[in-house]
């Protein structure tokens, strides 16, 4: 038998196995907020690891504020090395998962299987990925297939909330670096058709406008704050919102809706707070938080640039408003080289396993890829994974049985692709 034909036979045998090592992840409740259970997650994985031959470490986030005694942010890598100097292939998985929120018909952390697929907060985003990760490696040792280079799996912490003691972490110290690192495959849930290939760009900022406090009778003696705001606010509806409208990235966003350019108010305060006991007065601050998402073809100078101008314009109406911008997070466009070997290797991996060509998208959030590509250096990244995008982040989130069988066999075999097998 061909080696691509045993490692499917073996993920086909391996299926109740994979159905478990995924519920066990989505029982371990790794909510993030605030960042539980990592170390037993990544012990857990560790330990799977281990027993299928790779050398384990343990890399903590030291030096992070959001490393707490109570709270640690503990990854965990695992490396088998091959037989040559064939090329490194990485496999990264966040094993935190956001909080269950309401609406649940059963057990966020049951891992309940019913119905072909497998329930619980986190199984598509990301644990059945993670599951899909381990087991494709596992599956090339037990067809006996001995590989040329190396495969790498890692458990990472924090994605949901940018990943700075997480990928970024492994980055920074150098454990994911284009020194020692050719492929990284991300298995985040994207569709088991499709290959996401980068993300936009992100702007965070908030705004902070200052008026003058007066008495709430004779507003005329002050200048609200919140009436600077609102000046923004109208002008961003007003000039800067069509303007976005008509911008389109070349990258395959989706829903295609994500293609544009956009803006969004995360939140807005002012004036005195609204629960506490109020007095008359004048608003003399408020703060708003933008997330403006710029394309490939923008960059963030002209973003901010533009944005910028905006409110001076718009306050220079106003006079006594003062203002100040504050960065709070910048996040740069990424997109996977045309031409790189591994889109190639997953597609052909899709099309022997499913019988159709790959679909390739962009994400409409970001992921760690972001990480990989700016701070490791590492071009030829890309997520992939099981499960359908839609659900996650959802009550009843699922995934399929059937994806997570035929996303690790696609793995399995791009891998092996990728050594040259
Ligand atoms: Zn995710």
């Amino acid at each position: 038998m061909h080696d691509i034909d045993r490692v499917v036979s073996e993920i086909d045998r391996a299926t109740d196995e994979i159905v478990q090592f995924t519920r066990d992840l989505v029982r371990i409740p790794t909510v993030n907020p605030p960042g539980d259970e990592y170390t037993a997650c990544a012990e857990f994985l560790g330990g799977r690891l281990k027993r299928g031959g790779f050398d384990i470490e343990y890399i903590a986030a030291d030096g992070r504020p959001e490393h707490t005694r109570q709270h640690p942010r503990v990854n965990v890598v695992g490396t088998r090395r091959g037989t040559g100097s064939g090329p490194v292939v990485h496999l990264n998985g966040h094993i935190d998962v956001v909080p269950p929120g309401d609406g649940w018909s059963l057990d966020p952390f049951g891992g309940v299987v019913r119905d072909g697929r497998i329930f619980g907060r986190g199984v598509c985003d990301m644990k059945a990925g993670i599951a899909a990760a381990v087991f494709a490696a596992e599956a090339i040792a037990r067809a006996g297939v001995s590989l040329p280079g190396t495969i790498e799996i890692s458990g990472t912490v924090d994605e949901e909330s940018g990943g700075f003691a997480g990928v970024a972490h492994l980055a920074r110290v150098g454990r994911i670096a284009k020194s020692r690192t050719d492929y990284v495959i991300i298995p985040e849930p994207l569709d088991v058709d499709r290959i996401c290939i980068g993300h936009r760009g992100v702007y965070w900022f908030e705004l902070t406008t200052r008026g003058r406090i007066a008495h709430g009778s004779m507003p005329f003696l002050g200048v609200s704050a919140i009436s600077g705001m609102a000046r923004v606010l109208d002008a961003i509806r007003r000039d800067l919102e069509p303007a976005l409208a008509t911008r389109v990235t070349s990258m395959p966003v989706v829903p295609d809706a994500a293609r544009h350019a956009t803006i969004n108010v995360n939140a807005i305060e002012g004036g005195q707070p609204i629960d506490g006991i109020q007095t008359p007065c004048v608003a003399d601050r408020c703060r708003a938080v933008f997330d403006r998402r710029f394309l490939i073809e923008e960059g963030f100078a002209s973003a901010k640039n533009e944005i910028t101008a905006l409110i001076n314009r718009a306050l220079s109406a106003m006079p006594g408003v003062e203002h100040d911008v504050r960065d709070l997070m910048v996040v740069e466009p990424v997109r996977t080289p045309d031409g790189s070997p591994l889109v190639d290797a997953l597609d052909g991996a899709i099309a022997r396993v499913l019988g159709k060509r790959a679909t390739l998208i962009a994400s409409p959030g970001t992921y760690d890829h972001k990480h990989v590509t700016r701070i490791a250096g590492i071009e030829d990244c890309v997520a992939y994974g099981p499960g359908e995008l839609e659900l996650a982040h959802q009550p009843d989130e699922s995934c399929g049985i059937s994806d997570l069988v035929n996303a690790t066999k696609v793995i399995a075999l791009a891998t092996l692709d990728l050594m040259g097998m």
